[in-house]
Order: structure tokens, then C-alpha cells, then sequence
């Protein structure tokens, strides 16, 4: 990808989470963009941050851990880990990242607290859920997320900031909302029951369903070929 067409591809993103922030009736700050730049060379994220980007998010640890040491001068750069996690890697991520999107046990939550290092602020934390119910897909069952919650709440390294999903793909824009309904509602119930903790985060929304994910109040909207083109293409 080359400079130019990094310049117009985040440019066309920002214009399009705008546009979609408009049609919902919210007001223009309140979603932030996070660019998905896995699979993509450290130099591309550089491109993005000199044009304002400052959100981004992984899903391979090592890789992600390569792009930070070439990375380090960027002081103000926000990592974000966006991927599924064994527990015995969760050591690098209580390290190195500034938020969590894909916790779905409390296992994993412990070690994060556990390892976070004192120095750094809490690890912010999203619960990723199954939204859809696919057998075949990570993250904590809807109804299991209220318990989830509260033993994550309580964990004193960790800042429990909301919910993340990944919904079953869906071709019209109803058919998208639907899923995405559902996680805003299980936001709400865990506000009303955690009302201690600051829940305003909602990860939600990829390159194909931003627009729903907008209409049912996604916060953290997390495009990767939309800005950086399509992954495994030159
Ligand atoms: C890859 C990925 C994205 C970005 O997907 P695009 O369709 O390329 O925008 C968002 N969230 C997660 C968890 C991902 O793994």
C-alpha cells in the first residue's frame, strides 16, 4: 500500500464512521476509530499514526510484540490486543497492550491482574461475547456474562471498561443490528449492576457492518481492511 492510498483509505474511514455517527443522531466524537493492522508491516502503522491514528489493534502476539520494538518512539501510541489468547501468553499482553478486547474466562482475567505491571495504569478490559451462539466461536455465553462481570470488577489490576463481538456475518443492515442490539442491552443490565464500574465501552463493528454497529451505539469500532486493504493482498 502506498502513502497516498493510506492517506485516502483512513481519510474515506473517518468520513464513514462521521457519516454513520450523523445518520444515528450521535455526536461526532462519540465512537473512536481503531485500526486493525494485523498482518500489516510496522512502517504502515508509522503511515497511520503521522496522519492522527492512534488506536490499534493486534491479534498475533509475537507479531505484535515485533511492531512495538520498531514502534517505541510513538509515546502517545494506544494498543490494543483483539485476538484469542492461551493463558500461558498472558504475561506479554499485561505488558505490552493498553486494552484487552477478547477476555471470555476468568482464568485468563487473574493472570492479567495478577501480571500487570504496578507501574502501568489498570489494563483495560473488554469481555468478549459469543453473541451469535456459534459453537465454533470464542467468547462467554450472553447469560453468562453477568458472573463474569462481577469477579472481573473485582480484580484490582484490570479496569473492566465494557463488551466485545465479533457477530455471525449478516447480509442485510436489519439482520446486523440484530446481534448488535443485544450486546448494547448487556451493556446496559451490567451498567445498572455494576454501577462502580466505568462500563461506557461497546467494541463492536468491522469493515462490513460499521454502519449497524453505529445505529446500536458502538464506541470502539475496529476496521482493518477498510484502512489498511485487504489482508494477505500487496
Ligand atoms: C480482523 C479483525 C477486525 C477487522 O476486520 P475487517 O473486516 O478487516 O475490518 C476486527 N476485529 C477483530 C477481532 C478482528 O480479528
Amino acid at each position: 500500500m502506498t502513502d497516498i492510498a493510506l492517506t485516502e483509505s483512513l481519510a474515506q474511514a473517518r468520513e464513514r464512521l462521521h457519516q454513520a455517527l450523523q445518520k444515528a443522531g450521535r455526536p461526532l466524537n462519540d465512537a473512536t476509530l481503531l485500526a486493525v493492522s494485523k498482518t500489516k508491516p510496522a512502517a504502515l502503522i508509522r503511515q497511520a499514526w503521522e496522519l492522527g491514528q492512534r488506536e490499534f489493534g493486534e491479534n498475533y502476539l509475537q507479531e505484535a510484540l515485533e511492531k512495538q520494538v520498531v514502534l517505541a518512539d510513538l509515546d502517545d501510541i494506544v494498543w490494543h490486543f483483539i485476538g484469542p489468547l492461551q493463558s500461558n501468553k498472558t504475561r506479554s499482553v499485561a505488558e505490552h497492550f493498553d486494552w484487552m478486547h477478547s477476555v471470555d474466562r476468568l482464568k485468563i482475567a487473574k493472570r492479567l491482574s495478577e501480571q500487570r505491571p504496578p507501574r502501568l495504569a489498570p489494563l483495560n478490559i473488554c469481555l468478549q461475547v459469543n453473541i451469535s451462539r456459534e459453537a465454533s466461536k470464542s467468547g462467554v455465553m450472553p447469560e453468562d456474562v453477568m458472573g463474569l462481570a462481577r469477579e472481573i470488577a473485582q480484580l484490582p489490576h484490570l479496569c473492566l471498561r465494557g463488551l466485545m463481538a465479533i457477530p455471525a456475518p449478516a447480509k442485510t443492515l436489519e439482520a446486523q443490528r440484530e446481534p448488535l442490539a443485544a450486546l448494547k442491552q448487556l451493556l446496559t443490565s451490567l451498567q445498572a449492576a455494576l454501577p462502580q464500574a466505568p462500563l461506557d465501552t461497546l467494541s463492536m463493528g468491522m469493515s462490513d457492518d460499521l454502519e449497524a454497529a453505529v445505529l446500536e451505539g458502538a464506541t470502539l469500532v475496529r476496521l482493518g481492511t477498510a484502512i489498511f486493504g485487504a489482508r494477505g493482498a500487496a
